[in-house]
């Protein structure tokens, strides 16, 4: 346990836990991170999140990420909102509308798995970084001079790790903010989402790399990535009583992508997963000197590709209050900064973005759906409504308000 205190203790090698504790170490301070997953099964985990935003973009190029993503990736400057019912393109925006505000005006398609696997490739060469894999976090303390991680090591045996912060970037079942008893404010919709990955080019049908597709039936996504053999996610909703064997069965998919779009031969299935959706924010972002961060502070429906950005997000926040406090150059005040600014965020733009863009898929009426989509063209042909409305998807505008917060 003779280990330095003044390093920091970083639970979950997701890619908020890796962006944290590549950010913290390349500024000089020592991080020791705890991963469950080991050498043997890290790269076994679902795909998850693919959707990178230009501010994202700008943070994974200052860690040295974007480099190594990129050409494992889809550029996709574009977006659509089609409607299923007539099969129509209602608005194609462009990220070239926000040129003058950031260096990558287009998002990257590149899948979580990809981040992880590449960003703990860097962290395993890092000197500052002590990397314990195949290690799980049970339990913390705390007093005022740091914490003690009691953790089980890849020996199976119990070992308490200490450090001057604690943050968990363990995803949304986080031990800390159950430990700590901090409420999960939200709810969790009834249905779950259906999603199946396909070998197939949806482009020759009008698509683009990010399709958002309205019906007041089954409003369904449709995504991009990159190979090989490239492949493509579709997103349904399901019936909250459906039975997920009837779901997932082969035929059952393929029906349900004949109806979506009738090829009349059957699609090359990759795979497929059934998943529920919440909306949740911890009530606290921390307590003392545990932090929460990402998926274990917020988690929310994945229309609009908000979760894994904004949490990455929370990581480069976070790393720079952590690295003015350990250099004395700030008080632990800045850590009520970092919740005051990144709840905000996870509240009025990623809960609230994600819960509109839902109900815009999903609504039944008539008359609102024509207004919706209205409106939704009209943004996309004028300019300067489609900088504005690009700021807010792309999350840039959550990170200019945040920036306001004292
Ligand atoms: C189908 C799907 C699609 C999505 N699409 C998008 C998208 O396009 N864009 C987007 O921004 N977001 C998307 N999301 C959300 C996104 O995947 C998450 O927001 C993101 O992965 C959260 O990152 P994280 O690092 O906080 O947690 P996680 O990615 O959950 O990582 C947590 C890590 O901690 C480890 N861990 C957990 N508990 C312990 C423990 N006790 N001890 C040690 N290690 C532990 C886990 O093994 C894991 O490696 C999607 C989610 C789903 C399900």
């Amino acid at each position: 346990m003779a280990l330095p205190s003044n390093r920091i203790i970083v639970i979950g090698a997701g890619p908020v836990g890796l962006c944290l504790s590549l950010a913290l170490a390349q500024d000089g301070i020592q991080v020791c991170l705890i991963e469950a997953l080991g050498d043997d099964n890290f790269l076994e985990q679902v795909p998850r999140a693919g959707t990178n935003h230009p501010a994202t973009l700008e943070m994974l190029d200052r860690i040295g990420l974007y480099d190594k993503l990129e050409p494992r990736g889809i550029i996709a400057p574009l977006f659509h909102y089609w409607e299923r019912r007539d099969n129509r393109l209602i608005a194609e925006f462009d990220h070239a509308h926000l040129k003058d505000d950031t260096r990558f005006p287009y998002v990257l398609q590149c899948e979580r798995i990809k981040i992880v696997e590449e960003a703990l490739e860097l962290a395993k060469s890092h000197p500052a970084i002590e990397l314990r894999l195949s290690t799980s976090f049970t339990s913390f303390t705390q007093d005022a001079d740091g914490v003690v991680a009691q953790v089980t090591n890849a020996a199976g045996e119990p070992e308490p790790i200490r450090g001057a912060y604690l943050v968990s970037g363990e995803g949304a079942r986080s031990v800390v903010r159950k430990d700590l008893d901090i409420e999960f404010e939200g709810f969790t919709y009834p249905d779950r989402i259906l999603n199946i990955e396909v070998a197939y080019d949806f482009r020759k049908h009008g698509y683009t790399e990010r399709n958002y597709i309205s019906d007041p039936d089954e409003w369904s996504n449709l995504f991009h990535w990159k190979g090989p053999p490239d492949r493509w996610r579709v997103h349904f909703p399901t019936a909250p009583d459906d039975e997920e064997t009837a779901l997932t069965r082969a035929d059952a998919l393929q029906a349900r992508l004949q109806r979506f779009l009738p090829t009349g031969r059957d699609f090359d299935i990759v795979g497929s997963n059934l998943y529920a959706v919440h909306q949740r924010v911890a009530k606290k972002f921390r307590a003392g000197r545990a932090i929460l961060a990402g998926d274990a502070a917020h988690v929310n429906s994945p229309i609009g590709a908000m979760g894994m950005n904004s949490g990455i997000h929370d990581a480069f926040n976070l790393a720079e209050k952590l690295v003015k406090i350990l250099r004395k150059e700030a008080d632990e005040g800045v850590l009520d900064r970092y919740e005051r600014q990144r709840r905000h965020v996870a509240l009025q733009h990623t809960q609230a973005q994600t819960m509109r863009n839902r109900r815009l898929l999903a609504e039944k009426d008539p008359a609102v759906r024509k207004k919706n989509h209205d409106e939704l063209r009209r943004t996309a042909e004028d300019p300067k409504l489609a900088r504005a409305f690009l700021l807010r998807s792309s999350l840039i505008e959550s990170l200019r308000e945040a920036e306001q917060i004292a």
